[in-house]
């Protein structure tokens, strides 16, 4: 009953002291790349804040219930609106009514604004007088990709919480509950790192399993020098930045398992074991130190809106 939650213990107990200590913020941001589950945090920290059992949350009580059946009248998932799926300035308003009404039966009321990556500046703007003097029943609640998706004056006023992966054996233990079999378990665990939601999307996408199979071709291309292959095999990313971003990330754990390699033989967090393992016996400490400032370059201005070609053209040289 009450949401599964993998790794992350800090933040949970986080939550839990807070209500118990009667201490909670009025809005808090819960940030992290997608697939962590953000959302799912989001779930339990409103189940907890309403909870009237002994242990929040405790799972049992009617507010964990209704909490958990998604009847709760006292928390609500703000409406998306919009191609973009931002908010409105109308949906915005009518929340900020509302908010100032005591609430139904709990003692908070609780507002999540999920998926915030596309809040524009006026729905924020609408938004911020609530955020800053918001009634004592009020618990506000966003969950975004990025921090700088807000603007400076709503985010000094939010507490901040990061999502964080999981360990390995959490991460296949929770593909198996979710029903994979242990070996996609593996397989995805070890293309993704723990990242559950990340796991669960490769494993049903033809096009992150190919993604997969390109970090290895890359990393044998990089390990022989084959220049035209590692510019040629970067070029398919450069339409797409969310993806490009991916391959980088997905590059850099691929280095960080070639150099341990060199040391030992039971470290394997990136993709290709074999590709790794032949860039390893290539690979001095400097290079590597290069080549993983030149990836973190890349992801950097990749979160920074530089176009993803001029950025992978750019990668592909110092490779
Ligand atoms: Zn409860």
């Amino acid at each position: 009953m009450i949401p599964q939650i993998y790794g992350n213990d800090a933040s949970l107990q986080l939550i839990r002291r807070m209500v118990q200590n009667d201490r909670l913020p009025h809005a808090c941001l819960i940030h992290g790349e997608k697939g962590l589950g953000k959302k799912q945090l989001a779930r339990y920290f409103a189940m907890a804040a309403l909870c009237t059992g002994e242990h929040a949350p405790c799972g049992s009580c009617p507010s964990c219930y209704k909490a958990a059946h998604e009847v709760h009248p006292d928390i609500e998932w703000v409406e998306h609106s919009g191609k973009l799926r931002g908010f409105s300035v109308d949906t915005v308003r009518r929340v900020c009514r509302e908010a100032i009404v005591a609430p139904n039966d709990g003692a908070k009321k609780v507002y999540i604004f999920a998926d915030c990556d596309n809040m524009d500046v006026r729905a924020q703007n609408t938004l911020l007088k609530l955020t800053e003097e918001p009634p004592s029943h009020v618990l506000l609640l966003f969950t975004a990709t990025h921090r700088n998706v807000f603007l400076e004056t709503m985010l000094s006023r939010m507490m901040p919480l990061a999502v964080c992966p999981c360990n390995p054996q959490d991460c296949i233990q929770a593909l198996c509950e979710a029903g994979c079999d242990e070996t996609d378990a593996q397989r995805a665990q070890a293309a993704c790192g723990g990242n559950i939601g990340r796991c669960l999307e490769w494993l049903g996408s033809e096009d992150m399993q190919a993604m997969t199979r390109h970090i290895g071709e890359l990393t044998s291309a990089v390990a022989e020098r084959r220049q035209y292959d590692i510019l040629r095999i970067l070029a398919a990313y450069e339409k797409d930045r969310q993806t490009a971003i991916t391959f980088v990330k997905l590059l850099d754990l691929q280095l960080r398992d070639a150099l341990t390699m060199k040391y030992t033989a039971e470290t394997a967090v990136g993709c290709d074991r074999q590709s790794a393992q032949a860039l390893s016996g290539k690979l001095t400490v400097k290079r590597s130190v290069q080549m993983h400032e030149a990836l973190q370059e890349a992801y950097e201005a990749l979160q920074a809106n530089v176009s993803p070609r001029l950025v992978l053209a750019a990668l592909g040289g110092q490779l």
